[in-house]
């Protein structure tokens, strides 16, 4: 199993030569008087599982969050298949980007967040094919059936009817996931997707996860507690501390090789 495991993430580790989908380049980020994240430079290449670790607070979530454009760096650059995703260019000079700029280039991104973030009057199907229709413009026909699709992907064919007040909270987050998924992402972001879910109920999610993974071409960056699952999928694992990468590399070196003393205090508790 462990050979097979080995061999289904070497098929899919992206090769170094290939050019990031995403880059951040010292980036900087504080809140009042809070430095978050100090300098972080960070590439993540086409196709690539990254997890992100580390204490809370450590700025696991901001980091995902500027990516979605739900945060703003202080400082530095992302840059996302090679455009800059915070800055645009006008008249030869480089000013903020407008929300247009943003809603572009966001355009390549999914996110699947703790607590679901479902439309609360809106069935499961109904919630999947907004997006498509209001921001890709997609006739109705075409992203119901992309949204029928995706939820039968994620095991939910049978409930496209229900409200999400209707489901457990597993099936709740697979519908987040069936959302991000309509829109054809590049890059997926799961911020402790399941750290709000009762523990039967975490197995599922983790389930699709691993499916989406197997198929290979997104990027994916996973901010979790679940260090199984991170050294079973992650092609690569990093350790944020105080703002900083403090560790990273593949997840065996990170999670079981690694002598840092701060990651070691940090593994502990989840031995
Ligand atoms: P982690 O995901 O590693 O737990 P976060 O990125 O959520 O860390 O947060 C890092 C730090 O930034 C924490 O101290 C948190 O309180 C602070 N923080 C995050 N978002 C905000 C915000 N919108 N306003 C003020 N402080 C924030």
């Amino acid at each position: 199993m462990a050979e097979l495991v080995k061999e289904m993430k070497q098929s899919i580790t992206p090769k170094r030569g290939a050019k990031p989908i995403v880059e951040y380049k010292d980036v900087y980020k504080s809140f009042g008087e809070v430095e978050v994240l100090k300098g972080l430079n960070l590439d993540i290449f086409p196709g690539e599982k990254v997890a992100l670790i580390g204490p809370s607070g450590s700025g696991k979530t901001t980091i995902i969050r500027m990516l979605m454009t739900l945060e703003q760096p202080t400082s530095g650059e992302i840059i996302v298949d090679g455009t800059d995703l915070w800055h645009m260019k006008k008249n030869g000079k480089t000013i903020p980007a407008n929300e247009k700029h943003l809603r572009e280039v966001r355009g390549d991104i999914g996110m699947v967040f703790q607590h679901f973030n479902l439309f609360p009057h809106m069935t499961i199907l109904e919630n999947c094919m907004t997006a498509p229709i209001q921001v890709k413009k997609e006739s109705k026909e075409t992203a119901r059936e992309r949204s029928v699709e995706m939820l039968e992907k994620v095991g939910l064919g049978d409930k496209l009817d229900n409200y999400p007040s209707q489901l457990s909270g597993g099936q709740k987050q697979r519908v987040a996931m069936a959302r991000a998924l309509v829109m054809r992402p590049k890059i997926m972001l799961f911020d402790e997707v399941t750290s709000a879910l009762d523990p039967e109920l975490v197995g599922e999610v983790l389930e699709v996860i691993r499916d989406i993974a197997e198929e290979g071409e997104m990027a994916m960056v996973l901010v979790t507690h679940e260090m199984d699952f991170a050294l079973e999928i992650a092609d690569r694992v990093i350790f944020l501390d105080d703002g900083v990468i403090a560790e990273q590399g593949s997840a065996s070196e990170v999670l079981e090789e690694s002598d840092n003393e701060r990651l070691q205090q940090f593994l502990y508790r989840f031995r």
